[in-house]
């Protein structure tokens, strides 16, 4: 047998460590181990030797896992599982298997992990194929190959391969690789000397081992989702955490190895299995994993180095405490990790958040891990899935030839019976001409179908009307991925293996054909429906989802249609779309399946290939945006009955930006295919896959006033009932209504002592938080009570900071009293939604003043300051700072509050009335901040001072007509005004003369906004001018809607210009509300059905409105023809142009004359001008 020789090796090395016996184990396992067997021989006795037994008997010893047993199995793997081989399997493990099993030092595993993750990606397949026809024969093998493959295949789908990942990968691929030596085995039931078969003892194994795989993939998937930041913060934990994966598969390598030792050689060397060799072993995987946290550093991402030098040039590890070095940090990393498709996003991703990071970057691996556990493993189910179905519609197929080993030309590998017979007679070699190989497929079944009668029949016979070569280009294209012009014999066979059961090749390829693209085509008018359902939704949905919904379509509406408009349809016949239809909805289910094991949750692109699947995406790409568009509509459904949060349908949470990324990846490995071939991306785009990219593979083909076909108005059935959408599709918790809180004038607990027997220190305080003179926040109010420990307190409640309600909660404790009577206390004040504004709070009780007073600090915003807080709120209101107290001060506050009271007491209507106009003036200021406008001064001041003066019951109810007027008002919040840089509210002016840029010019209606000029710093663009035609919308216009409000503006537009110039300013038309004669600039009204002009300002103030003109309608500034104007500047300027030409030549003749002169008073003969002076000369 060739196994002794192998033999001989690892027994002289069992002998030389012989004398360095393993210093933790115990004495008496190794009276238990089988002394060496000198004899063996090429015909020894198929059964097991005693001493073998012995082997075995001790290796199941019930023995500590860590110790003898597992060092045991680990001495036994190290044997090695080529001892089993015939000389025949060992060439196939030889190709497969990575060379290094003996004795190696770090470098020269370096070194065979390189080489392992150079070639992972193309080794894989051939050992799948492999491992595929063992587990015909033993399929207990099965379970560990197939998660073996969904590894591999969502590590093939990943935008980018990290080396780091792919390292770990090779140590799973070497100890599948192992189970290979299982064909030497041909009964499964075979047994050995300790009763038990390969099977029992293989299949608890590679459960183990599939179970083991599963691990390491959700590690390493958990991982790759970490931040680049995190990665180098948090690496060695992470990286620790990642190697451990080395060990664990060595030592399972070990263990098949030794159990197949067991079957596959009757004689085993039992002197091989001493324990002695455990410390190589040992060794050898911490070698191993020596080498690999090296190799770790050295596969470090290219991103990831740009970074850490950044972070080394700022200072190390210690910016990590640094909240402005580490934003920028954060910054730099989306800056190099943006997807390829800029015009795919409008922007946004998550604000930058010190404490998260700081949070991300402390966590435990096992935590994240743990989080990230349930997503991923849904993942892992929907890939295995996939693997499963494909191998069994690959085994109910039926039809293919068998391929034979006997290769007589490359038409033998062919699968397809009919392309075999084909290519076999025209000879064709690896590859043909796409166009020969389409004629000729096409006349190969009009043969076959005409038969001897001479016509064409069949079932088939109507999918051959679509095999010519006017669709050459997409049957071509189903073939080829590359359209590279020619056929190749693996084209062939993966597009007949990948065909639908039941369909013959021509249905197939009639598919591909032309059925392709109708289902696209079906689809992009579902699409196009969605959205028009979503648009009349967006205006009975509750106030409070207004704004998020609105925002949501309009940042998912350009990455979608930006294709749906790009790819040339073809309806077909109602016929002909039967004939796909069970492929259309088969694949269609497919997908809703796998959205709905992630219940919608998409993380990353690289989910949205785990979810597309195997094929071209082109064929996935619609039917995905449709179906994650349908769910998105089923939440804009339930927005009409209950409160969503923000998050539900934010650019984070749904599925459709993913999808477009997937969509702008493969554009751009399309650039580069095309690129290779020396073919024009432009030119190819255009016709490749029906010009589906072609408006996104051009810069500014889609802008935002694209004049786009009429939208195909949604059918009301499309609309799903909100009752009957079950509220498990939402990702976060509903929220409560807004709501005028007139709960916060509900008669105050007068609780200015706590209950009896309580704390003299609990009970209901009213204050301020100042930070330096003046407070930051309006006044607070909380009771405190008693904890749950000695000494503690607790409150909790909602109150209005930094411009929004913020719920928090009070923790704190007191300590023993001082000797002057007061208490020391510790509070915190933390808010569950933002911990930038968690407040640290140190003072003391003050019995007599009944107060609580001390210093705060903000960790996270490095603020400090001081509080103050007492029984009644006008003993805090009017308060001055506790930092600029003096007597004086004092006093004045003292007559303050005595007047206040003496008013308060008589029911003062000044007192009174003060108090409504501070709380409105609170409301103007608060939306002003909300709205981007920048404060004066004078208004800062203002605003500074009703925060301290305005009751906490108040700010509540103040508060919550701010919220109110949000939802009431149109806010244009994803846009600014160009002028003012202010957030529009209420209406909205576009320019239509600037709509031939990429962006639009927004403005205000503010006048100075409306009337002014804006110069671009882009080389080459015009300014806006005031005289250019704009119109003004009231409502939210969305972006599909945008180019035909936009085309209805300008027609008006060109319609009053057309009146004015005709009436002359004169006799001009009324203002519909003043009743003054109006002339330009002034407003028409686009919609309204009588010709509506508005004075300038009757429409700035809104005073137009009513039943006929309403809000709804779209106005148009009126204003003298800009071009006109332009030309008469441009008339202008040629006529200057023209006088100073003219002027110029005059200069020229009077210097001529002026010569002449000179020259005649020197000699008079001469008459001639200096020009031609030579010529006389002569
Ligand atoms: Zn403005
Ligand atoms: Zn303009
Ligand atoms: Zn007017
Ligand atoms: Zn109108």
């Amino acid at each position: 047998m060739p196994t002794l020789k192998l033999f001989k090796k690892s027994h002289s090395k069992s002998n030389a460590s012989q004398e360095h016996p393993a210093p933790d184990v115990p004495a008496n396992d190794k009276e238990d181990v089988p002394r060496p067997i000198t004899t063996t021989s090429d015909d020894a006795v198929p059964e097991y030797s005693d001493s073998l037994k012995e082997a075995w008997a001790a290796a199941h010893r019930d023995l500590p896992k860590a110790q003898g047993a597992e060092k045991l199995l680990n001495t036994i793997g190290n044997v090695q599982g080529a001892l089993t081989l015939s000389p025949g399997q060992l060439t196939v493990v030889d190709t497969l298997a990575t060379p290094a099993k003996a004795l190696m030092d770090t470098t020269k595993f370096a070194d065979s992990i390189h080489k392992g993750v150079n070639a992972f990606m193309e080794a894989v397949p051939p050992l799948m194929k492999a491992l595929d026809e063992v587990g015909n024969i033993h399929p207990f093998i099965k379970v560990a190959v197939l998660a073996f493959k969904a590894v591999y295949t969502l590590e093939k789908k990943r935008r980018e391969n990290d080396k780091r990942i792919l390292a770990l990968y090779v140590e799973m691929k070497d100890t599948m690789e192992v189970l290979l030596s299982l064909r030497g085995i041909a009964d499964p039931d075979q047994i050995a000397p300790d009763g038990k078969s390969i099977r029992g003892r293989m299949q608890k194994l590679c459960e183990d081992v599939a179970q083991d795989i599963d691990k390491c993939a959700e590690v390493c998937d958990t991982y790759i989702s970490r931040k680049i930041l995190i990665k180098i913060f948090a690496g060695p934990i992470w990286e620790g955490r990642l190697v451990e994966f080395v060990d664990v598969f060595t030592k399972r390598r070990g263990e098949f190895e030794f159990a197949m030792a067991l079957h596959t050689t009757a004689g085993v060397d039992a002197a091989n299995l001493k324990l002695e060799t455990v410390d190589k072993r040992t060794a050898e995987i911490s070698q191993k994993m020596d080498a690999m946290r090296q190799l770790f550093e050295e596969f470090v991402t290219p991103q990831q180095k740009v970074l850490t030098a950044k972070m080394e040039a700022m200072g190390g590890y210690s910016v990590l405490e640094d909240e402005q070095a580490m934003k920028e940090l954060a910054s730099a990393e989306s800056a190099l990790s943006t997807g390829s498709g800029p015009e795919s996003r409008s922007g946004g991703g998550r604000a930058f958040n010190f404490v998260e990071l700081q949070q991300e970057i402390n966590a435990d691996p096992k935590d994240a891990i743990e989080k990230n556990s349930e997503f991923f493993n849904r993942k892992f189910d929907i890939q295995k899935r996939e693997i499963v179905d494909e191998i069994t519609r690959a085994f109910n197929r039926g039809g293919d030839r068998v391929i034979l080993a006997i290769l007589e030309g490359p038409h033998d590998r062919i699968v397809d019976p009919d392309i075999y017979e084909m290519w076999k007679e025209m000879r064709w070699r690896g590859s043909v001409k796409a166009q020969r190989f389409v004629l000729a497929l096409r006349d190969h079944y009009i043969d076959k179908a005409a038969g001897d009668s001479g016509s064409i029949t069949g079932p088939d016979s109507w999918a051959l009307k679509y095999i010519n070569l006017g669709r050459m280009r997409s049957i071509l294209e189903a073939f080829d991925d590359d359209a590279s012009g020619f056929v190749t014999v693996n084209e062939v066979n993966s597009l007949a293996q990948s065909r639908p059961l039941r369909w013959s090749l021509p249905h197939w390829i009639a598919y591909w054909a032309i059925g392709w693209q109708m289902t696209c085509t079906a689809y992009c008018v579902k699409i196009e429906e969605i959205f028009d359902a979503m648009i009349s939704l967006s205006s009975e949905v509750l106030p409070e989802n207004k704004q998020a919904i609105n925002k949501y379509v309009d940042a998912i509406w350009r990455p979608v249609t930006i294709f749906v408009q790009s790819i040339e349809r073809e309806e077909g016949s109602e016929e002909l779309r039967s004939k796909f239809e069970p492929h259309v909805t088969a694949e269609e289910s497919r997908l809703r399946r796998n959205f709905e094991v992630l219940n919608y949750r998409i993380d990353s692109s690289d989910t949205v290939r785990v979810i597309s699947g195997e094929g071209r995406l082109e064929t996935t790409l619609f039917p995905m945006f449709y179906l994650a568009l349908k769910r998105d509509l089923e939440k804009i459904s339930l927005a009409r009955k209950y409160v969503l949060s923000e998050d539900e349908l934010s650019e984070n949470s749904t599925a459709i930006l993913p999808i477009g990324d997937v969509a702008w990846d493969r554009m751009a490995s399309l650039k580069g295919i095309f690129k290779q071939q020396n073919l024009e991306a432009r030119d190819q785009f255009e016709v490749f896959a029906k010009g589906l990219y072609n408006t996104a593979s051009t810069p500014g083909a889609f802008h935002q006033l694209q004049d786009l076909s009429e939208p195909i108005p949604c059918r009301e059935e499309i609309i799903p009932d909100p009752d009957s959408i079950p509220l498990s599709i939402l990702h976060n918790p509903l929220k409560k209504r807004h709501e005028i809180d007139f709960a916060a004038y509900d008669p105050p607990e007068l609780t200015l002592s706590p209950a009896e027997g309580a704390h003299p220190l609990l009970g209901v305080y009213y204050g301020f938080i100042y930070d330096g003179k003046s407070p930051s926040d309006p006044m607070m109010k909380f009771t405190l009570g008693k904890g749950d420990d000695e000494d503690t307190f607790v409150a909790s409640g909602t109150h209005y900071r930094g411009g929004w309600y913020k719920d928090y909660k009070i923790t704190g404790n007191w300590g023993s009293p001082l000797e002057d009577g007061k208490i020391p206390v510790e509070f915190k004040i933390a808010y569950s939604a933002n911990y930038q504004s968690n407040t640290e709070l140190k003072g003391l009780f003050d019995p007599e003043e009944n107060s609580l007073r001390g210093t705060m600090a903000m960790q996270f915003r490095r603020m400090t300051g001081e509080f103050v807080f007492k029984r009644d709120p006008d003993f805090v209101r009017l308060y001055p700072a506790p930092c600029v107290m003096n007597a004086r001060k004092r006093w004045e506050f003292a007559t303050t509050l005595v007047l206040d009271r003496v008013r308060q007491r008589a029911w003062s209507t000044k007192r009174i009335l003060q108090r409504i106009r501070d709380g409105k003036r609170f409301v103007e200021l608060a939306l002003r901040q909300y709205l981007g406008r920048t404060y004066g001064w004078d208004e800062m001041a203002e605003l500074l001072n009703l925060l301290n003066c305005l009751y906490e019951a108040d700010i509540r109810f103040y508060g919550s007509l701010v919220y109110i007027h949000l939802e009431k008002t149109t806010i244009f919040d994803s846009i600014v005004c160009n002028n003012c840089f202010t957030i529009p509210e209420g209406s909205r002016i576009i320019c239509l003369d600037c709509r031939n840029e990429t962006t639009l010019v927004n403005l205000c209606s503010e006048p100075e906004c409306v009337n002014c000029t804006i110069k671009f710093h882009i080389p080459g663009r015009k300014p806006h001018l005031p005289t250019h035609g704009m119109f003004k919308v009231h409502r939210f216009v969305f972006l599909r809607d945008m180019a035909r409000v936009g085309g209805e503006a300008k027609s008006s537009l060109e319609f009053a210009r057309r009146h004015f110039a005709y009436i002359g300013v004169e006799e001009g038309p009324e203002c519909a509300h003043c009743k003054t004669v109006v002339s330009p600039p002034c407003w028409f009204c686009s919609d309204c059905q009588e010709e509506t002009y508005i004075c300038d300002d009757c429409e700035y103030r809104g005073l137009a409105f009513g039943e006929k003109h309403t809000k709804m309608h779209t106005v148009v500034r009126v204003f003298e023809r800009g071009e006109e104007k332009e030309r008469l500047t441009e008339e202008r300027l040629q006529f200057l142009e023209d006088k100073l030409g003219r002027m110029e030549e005059t200069l020229v003749e009077v210097r001529q004359t002026l010569a002449i002169l000179v020259e005649k008073s020197g000699a008079p003969s001469r008459s001639e001008p200096v020009a031609n002076g030579d010529v006389l000369a002569g």
